[in-house]
């Protein structure tokens, strides 16, 4: 188990050394690389999947959905620069192994998911395992979470095709949200959304990124 998630830390090393043209990062932050470590991805695949779950990329979880690949995960967290005392929203449970990571680098993790029995499994999941800062809600992401606004950070792990504004509005002065935007199955861009103190907005492109694709989008 060490060795097969050292040969994962190795892995996405050496894909973050290939991508930082791209991404302005050589190498993983040694808090992110830690939380990595300590998180057993075993634990959050369908036990089909279990002799992958160290393995460099996405895996089905079912209802269509994926758990990110390790990679994706750990960039999206190192882009988020979190601090202890950060409150962050995810938009996207999923399996709740990015919720996990998250869990481990600030203080409070809220964290939305569309599909009902994926944000029961996580919530049992988060009990079992003892991640008792991550708080879980099903319904719909793109409203945010406006009871426990603003967030220091926000990660959407399903790619929308803009960004939804409330997730804007719910970003802290000085925060950051980590984004995929792009068409469902097409070319999609991760991109940085920072609030700079007096509220402007500025939006980097980090990397070319494939998600599945976010539900209930509903612009005006
Ligand atoms: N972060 C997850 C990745 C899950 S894949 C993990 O670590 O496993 C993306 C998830 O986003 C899916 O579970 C999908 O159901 C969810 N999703 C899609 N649209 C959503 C929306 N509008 N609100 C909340 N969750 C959404």
């Amino acid at each position: 188990m060490k060795k097969k998630i050292q040969r994962l830390l190795d892995e996405i090393e050496s894909e973050y050394r290939y991508t930082r043209g791209m991404t302005g990062k050589a190498s993983l932050d040694p808090r992110v690389k830690a939380a990595l470590s300590d998180t057993p991805r075993d634990k959050f695949v369908p036990q089909g999947s279990i002799d992958s779950a160290f393995d460099n990329n996405p895996l089905s979880i079912g209802y269509g959905q994926t758990i990110s690949q390790p990679y994706i995960v750990a960039l999206m967290t190192d882009l988020l620069a979190l601090e202890a005392e950060d409150v962050v929203l995810e938009i996207g449970t999923g399996s709740g192994y990015q919720a996990a990571i998250l869990s481990q680098l600030c203080n409070q993790v809220y964290s939305i998911e569309y599909v009902e029995a994926l944000a029961a499994t996580a919530r049992a999941r988060f009990e079992k395992l003892g991640y008792d800062n991550i708080e879980i809600m099903a319904g719909n992401g793109f409203d945010g979470w406006p009871e426990h606004a603003p967030y220091d950070g926000i990660i959407v792990t399903a790619a929308a095709t803009q960004i939804p504004p409330p997730l804007i509005e719910q970003l802290k002065p000085g925060g950051r949200m980590v984004i995929p935007v792009g068409r469902p199955y097409s070319h999609q861009e991760l991109k940085l959304v920072e609030k700079n103190r007096d509220g402007d907005i500025s939006i980097k492109d980090i990397l070319g990124v494939v998600f599945v694709p976010f539900q209930g989008e509903r612009y005006e």
